[in-house]
């Protein structure tokens, strides 16, 4: 039987890289260019304020100036403020986009006015949905369809 051999295995020696997130500037969202549809239909070229969207915040959440903001309570709010029936996956792969350009990725809930600044930097650039036909699900089974819980009531 050969011995076996006593060579010494050595491992070399990497320098340990911490991944850095990657940099990304945060969108002044209220003052952006919006560049997609919009929003309102009236044809006045309504601005989407701040005020409006957190009024409909408010209303969706069942509490007043709420102090995190569910991802599903984002696709809710947007959703109210575009008065969409209901939306399709289109819809809220665009509000997962915006999360990832107001707070660096998705999340399960945000701070009430990163929530607020998702809303608007979907709206800047929502541009409807890209299929004819194309089958809208929401509310999921894990969000609430605004308005059915009245905050009234408790
Ligand atoms: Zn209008
Ligand atoms: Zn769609």
């Amino acid at each position: 039987m050969p011995t076996p051999s006593t060579t010494t295995v050595t491992t070399p020696v990497v320098a340990p890289t911490t991944p850095q997130p990657p940099a990304w500037v945060i969108p002044d969202v209220w003052h952006e260019e919006a560049t997609g549809l919009e929003w309102c239909d009236c044809g006045d070229h309504c601005p989407l304020t701040r005020r409006f969207i957190a009024t409909i915040a408010d209303n969706v959440c069942g509490q007043a100036s709420p102090e995190r903001i569910t991802h599903p309570q984002v696709i809710a709010i947007a959703k109210n403020v575009w008065a969409y029936e209901s939306v399709c996956r289109f819809f809220t792969m665009a509000i997962e986009d915006a999360a990832v350009r107001v707070n660096g990725t998705v999340a399960k809930d945000y701070p009430r006015e990163v929530g607020l600044e998702i809303v608007k930097a979907f709206s800047n650039r929502w541009n409807g949905c890209p299929e004819e036909g194309c089958e809208a699900y929401w509310p999921g089974p894990d969000a609430p369809a605004a308005g059915s819980e009245d905050p009234t009531e408790s």
